[in-house]
Formats: C-alpha cells, structure tokens, sequence
C-alpha cells in the first residue's frame, strides 16, 4: 500500500507512494520529478549514473500526469518541497498519460473555462480547482449537520413528475412510457404534503431543473437546492433559520477549510447577523434612483436593478414585503394588505441565493390563488388533497447550492462552482 505524500517527513527512512507525475526536469546527470496524490508533491531523483536499469527504463517512458508507483529511500534536502526527496528502487508506470495533454495542469497556460468544463477531470487536478470542490463538500456537510441538529428530517422526493410547480413554463418534458412526463422544477409541492404528514421539519438537497434558454453566469439548466420546510412557522422563523445556517456554513468553513481556502488565495469573511431587511417596496425605489430605469411596484429586479441594490446594500440582505402578483401562488397573502404577501428573497450583493415564504394553508384560499394566477386547480389535485384533511400553517425557503457555493469563493461564473455543469450547450462530459 502506498503511503499519503503528506506523511513522509524528512526523518522517514523508507516511502512507498503513488501519484501523477506533476513535473519532470533533467539537470545534468539528474532527473527530478515532482509526484503529486491528493495529499501533497514530493520530489523523486534518479542520479543515471547509479540508478537500477529498471528505473532508467520507466524513466525514458515518462510522461507528465502519468500515475506511478515509486518505492524507495527517503533523504532530507532543504531545496525540495516539504524539505526531502525520495531516491527510488523502483519505479513503476501503472497508467501512462498521453502528450501533449489537453490542458496545463501546472497551470503555466490559462485555460478558457468551456476547455477546462471539456477536460474536467484533468482542469480538478489542479489545487485551485479541487478546493472549490473540497469546500463545496463541506458547505454540504455543514447544511446537514445545521438542519439535523435541528430537527429536520432529510427527504428525497421524484424529479420525474407529471406536472409543473408553478405552471406552464420553464419545464424539460420526458418520455415516460406513454405518459407525458416532466423534470422537476422544485421539491415546492411535495415538501408541503411532508407538513400534512406530520413531518413538522423536512429538508432535501437536491437537483432542480430549468429549462430556460438563458446564457447568464449565475444560471444552469439543472442546479442543486438546499429546500426546508416547516410547520407551525411563519416567514419571520424560517428567515431567522437561514440567516442561521449561513452564518454557520461561513463560520465552519472559515474553520475547517484552511487549506483550499489558501489554494483559492481567499480570506473568507463571515457574514454579520442581523442581515439588513429591506422593503420591496423601498427596494423598488432605490434601484430606480440608481439605475435611472423607470421601475414600478409590481416589477420584479432585473440584472441591472439586482447589482444596483446589491451595491446599495454591501452586505446579505432579505427582501421582504412582495406583491402577490409577482410571487407564486402557495405565498400567503398578508391579511392587513392582501396586495403584499409574506414571502422574502435572500440576496448576496451579487445575486439572488435564496426565496421563500410564509405557504397558504387554507385549502379555498389556495384554489383561489392558484385560479388567479391563470393556472387550472384540477391539474394541482394531488397537492390539494391534503389541504382538506389537516394542513398545519407551514413556511419554508429553497436555497440555491451553487450560488452559494459561487458567492462565497467569489467565482465568476456559476459553472465554477458545479463539477460537471448543464448549459443550453453543455450535456457532456
Ligand atoms: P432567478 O430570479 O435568479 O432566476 P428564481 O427566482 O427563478 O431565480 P427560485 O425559483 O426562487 O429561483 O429558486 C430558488 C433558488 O434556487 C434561487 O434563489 C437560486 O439560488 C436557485 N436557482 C433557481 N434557478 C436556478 C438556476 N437556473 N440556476 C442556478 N440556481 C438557480
Ligand atoms: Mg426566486
């Protein structure tokens, strides 16, 4: 078994490791070559003149980002990195690499990222790359942990379903034998039947798709949710909980994730409680005033007004105080002013992450608003259904996972933050 390259020190004797051949460099009647794993780089050096004939062999076959197994003695050398170099008896090629390679993992060539996305596996043997990943893995981690200790209860609910959340639109159709069938848009509808069953708490993480043709860098045509329902809540609860659960995710982020924090050369700053809550209405106003774009109540932001609130605000802040014609028909209608209703958007200076809101649970009440909006309650029976035998009032939010993943590393683009992402133009690999 080969040993993690992290582990050999300068006072080890002996090393057993196996890794891609990250650097070959031949000085006179030396060969250095740097051997990288998941853990670390090590320097390996063959002297020609005193080498094994079977190590000089693999040594002519050498290609960059090779895997090898190398087996050898251990010498502390202050020049080479982690301050020793290993002297190999044997030197094995497991798996050849093909020259010239497709893309630059010693990063000396900046890639475009559409050739990056086309070498993926290559594009996340690169530290910078990987850490967006290893980092992402632990915002996840920290998700669950947050909701479980919570009480939450984790579900996985179909994302083949036979009609939309929301209505007409924005939908990928799917063969399913020789019904018409869709991909789902959101968990929306069946996280709210877990409130009839009694579940209280529920959360998935899981895929969304959108089949909207936009080209934008915080857009994907399939995207991760983090989605939390719960009962006996109102909008006001399940905003404080997010404001929570970022605050945690940042928090344990900052504190586990050192290392691929440095390899992103990012000095990541947690987010300060209470995140300001502004208006609507008041929001209307100031992307008005800083856009100089005629916006009305009852417009929803676009890009332009998004960056300029953003730019406002500084900071995570809630939008609060939504008309009830531009949010979906579940959000409940505030009593004192039915033109407003409770739901809210979460956004980083840069974009929305994150919109929920206070549910309809009344079952005439839900009908009605589902009618306003143009859309046919037969279509919605199976989500009815439960609202007539014991509907708890319930709140919930639907938190995008790359955007946050995105916002918090200051990524560009959205296809950063995603291993394999789904464009208009991008099915493979
Ligand atoms: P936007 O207005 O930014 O397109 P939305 O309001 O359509 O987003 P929601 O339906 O509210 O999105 O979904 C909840 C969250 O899921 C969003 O705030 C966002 O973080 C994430 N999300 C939604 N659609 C996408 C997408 N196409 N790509 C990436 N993330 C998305
Ligand atoms: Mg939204």
């Amino acid at each position: 078994m080969a040993s993690p390259i992290s582990t050999i020190t300068p006072e080890s004797e002996r090393a057993e490791i196996a890794g891609w051949v990250h650097e070959v460099r031949d000085l006179g009647g030396l060969t250095f070559c740097l051997i990288r794993d998941r853990t670390g780089i090590v320097q390996v050096t063959v002297n020609r003149k005193k080498a094994p004939a079977p190590v000089l062999e693999a040594l002519s076959r050498l290609s960059r980002e090779s895997v090898v197994r190398i087996g050898g003695t251990v010498k502390a050398i202050a020049k080479a990195p982690g301050g020793r170099e290993i002297v190999p008896e044997r030197f094995e090629i497991l798996s050849p690499a093909e020259s010239p390679l497709p893309l630059d993992v010693v990063e000396k060539v900046p890639a475009e990222l559409d050739t990056r996305l086309d070498s993926r596996f290559l594009d996340l043997r690169r530290p910078r790359v990987a850490a967006v990943f290893l980092i992402r893995s632990a915002v996840m981690a920290a998700v669950w942990e947050f909701l479980a200790a919570r009480g939450f209860v984790n579900i996985t609910t179909p994302k083949l379903v036979a009609a939309a959340t929301e209505g007409g639109t924005d939908l990928f159709p799917v063969a399913y034998f020789e019904k018409e069938a869709f991909l789902n848009q959101s968990p929306q509808l069946y996280k709210q039947i877990m409130m009839a069953a009694g579940f209280e708490r529920v959360f998935e993480i899981g895929p969304i798709f959108r089949a909207e043709e936009h080209n934008t860098t915080k857009h994907l045509n399939e995207a991760t949710s983090i989605d939390v329902e719960v009962s006996f809540a109102d909008d006001r609860e399940v905003m404080d909980l997010l404001e929570d659960l970022i605050l945690f995710v940042y928090e344990r982020v900052a504190a586990t994730c050192r290392d691929p924090l440095s390899w992103l050369e990012l000095q990541l700053e947690v987010p300060k409680k209470p995140f300001p809550r502004l208006a609507y209405r008041d929001a209307i106003g100031i992307a008005a005033r800083r856009t100089g774009e005629p916006l009305k109540f009852g417009d929803d932001f676009g890009a332009v007004a998004e960056k300029a609130l953003g730019e406002e605000m500084g900071v995570h802040y809630f939008i609060v105080d939504w008309p009830t014609a531009i949010k979906p028909y579940y959000a409940m209608p505030r009593e004192d002013d039915p033109e407003l209703c409770r739901a809210f958007d979460l956004m980083h200076p840069r974009m929305e992450l994150a919109s929920g809101s206070q549910r309809i649970h009344q079952h005439d009440l839900l009908v009605h608003q589902i009618r306003s909006k143009g859309l046919s309650a037969d279509s919605f029976e199976f989500y009815l259904r439960p609202f007539r035998y014991g509907m708890p009032p319930h709140a919930g939010w639907g938190l995008g996972a790359d955007r946050l993943v995105m916002t918090m590393l200051d990524l560009a683009n959205i296809r950063e933050a995603v291993i394999f992402p789904r464009d208009r133009h991008r099915l493979v690999p």
